[in-house]
């Protein structure tokens, strides 16, 4: 007979089960397994809607409905498992991702779907039913590393990209998203947009060094930064070397040097705020010869900032930068925005539900900004919601199979998550 969750009761004493939260981990982290040629270590490849990312799926479904969980399928390819409540109000839904980047470890995204299902299972071994139903959640494509849209299955879901536009998504070798989805049997008959929980609360490791070098135990994430990325082609002229005078070459090298020293530049002279990102991670010149001034050079601009107003301002300066520097190199400079996310604040009520499990459970813990992109940000339009972050070893390693979380980080972690959901379901 289930007993009804009570506030003041004692599923304070609840913890989930370490062991075999981490055995789990590992055995979803063998779906995909391959090994890094040059360190020997076991990493993860499973490439969202791939014969892998479908097998994972497949496992992780089979452990929900171990749960007794009901479990349906969006659209999208979105995965959902229900646990109900005493009521048939607004569920509190846990979820991340299980698809990976090509060289993964076995962290990233599995410890949010993971941790909740073991919330679940800690659960339902106690015989507690909470008020509010419980949803543990994976969502397709998180990594945008197969059909270039990052976040697109949570999204479709929360209506900021069409299904359509989705669907007609296509990887390097022209396969789409629907295809891929009918393929791997997770094109579901459930209607995106349909859900709308009362809360979304995500579990991830931080994926960066912060809290492992300031010794927390526990991250409160306040928010996802704003992202900009532009794609840039500047056009000058190809020339000789060696017979060209200086004040005749038009260096389309030159000026994306001069763009990308220009970031660094902003980000010293302290005009824009705290907390600015820049990264030019792409510089293409052509032809690309020792001896060939570049006549073209195809090159990125990756911005992040806590601040809307500042990135605003950021991109207000660099575009009027490229005229300046059109006017000095004698080139022509075009740029396409390829990303474009605002800052995306989470609740300040659900990070101080986080913020006093993590204190319960005696768990040391800090605001934190999370600097990569999350499917928390896109539920966050859809209802209140916050992520718990663990630490990683080796500076946070991650989209690598050095990628590495203890036991104990990730039980801390999913004991807060637990804590969380226990509060949220109550209200
Ligand atoms: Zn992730």
């Amino acid at each position: 007979m289930a007993k009804a969750l009570k506030k003041n009761n004692p599923k304070k004493e609840l913890r989930v089960d370490g062991e075999r939260l981490y055995k789990a981990l590992h055995d979803l982290g063998e779906v995909g397994a391959y090994k890094d040629e040059s360190t020997g270590i076991v990493g993860v490849n499973r490439l969202a809607l791939s014969e892998a990312d479908g097998a994972g799926r497949r496992k992780v479904v089979s452990w929900m409905k171990e749960l007794g969980l009901s479990v349906s399928v969006d659209q999208i390819g979105n995965v959902y498992a229900e646990r109900r409540g005493e009521t048939d109000l607004p569920p509190v839904m846990m979820g991340s991702h299980i698809d990976s980047v090509p060289t993964a470890g076995r962290f990233d995204g599995c410890l949010g779907v993971l941790g909740a299902l073991e919330v679940m299972r800690t659960l339902s071994e106690s015989g507690l039913t909470t008020k509010r139903p419980l949803v543990a959640a994976f969502f397709t494509e998180e990594e945008g590393c197969r059909f270039g849209t990052d976040m697109l299955g949570s999204a479709v879901a929360t209506g900021r990209i069409p299904l359509e536009a989705a669907y007609a998504l296509k990887d390097a070798q022209g396969l789409t998203v629907k295809g891929e989805l009918e393929k791997t049997g997770f094109l579901g008959p459930e209607a995106v947009g349909r859900r709308k929980p009362h809360a979304y609360l995500e579990c991830h490791i931080e994926q960066g060094p912060s809290l492992r070098h300031d010794g927390f135990e526990i991250g409160v994430v306040t928010g996802v930064q704003a992202i900009s990325w532009q794609e840039l082609t500047i056009v000058g002229k190809s020339a000789h070397a060696g017979t060209t005078p200086m004040e005749f070459r038009k260096d389309a090298g030159v000026a994306a040097a001069r763009i990308n020293l220009k970031l660094r530049e902003m980000i010293a002279s302290g005009m824009f705020g705290k907390g600015m990102r820049a990264t030019m991670g792409v510089n293409r010149p052509h032809p690309g010869m020792v001896n060939v001034v570049p006549g073209r050079v195809v090159c990125t601009v990756d911005l992040r900032h806590p601040e809307d107003g500042f990135m605003e301002e950021v991109e207000r300066e660099l575009v009027a930068f490229y005229k300046q520097v059109e006017k000095d190199e004698g080139v022509s400079i075009s740029w396409r925005q390829t990303a474009r996310t605002a800052m995306a604040p989470f609740s300040d009520e659900v990070q101080s539900v986080v913020e006093g499990a993590a204190n319960e459970l005696g768990l040391s813990n800090t605001p934190i900004l999370s600097g990569a992109g999350h499917d928390a940000q896109e539920w966050s339009r859809a209802c209140k919601t916050a992520m718990v972050f663990v630490p990683g070893e080796y500076d946070g390693i991650s989209h690598n199979p050095r990628e590495f979380s203890t036991l104990k980080q990730c039980a801390d972690g999913v004991n807060v998550l637990l804590g969380a959901a226990l509060t949220l379901t109550e209200d």
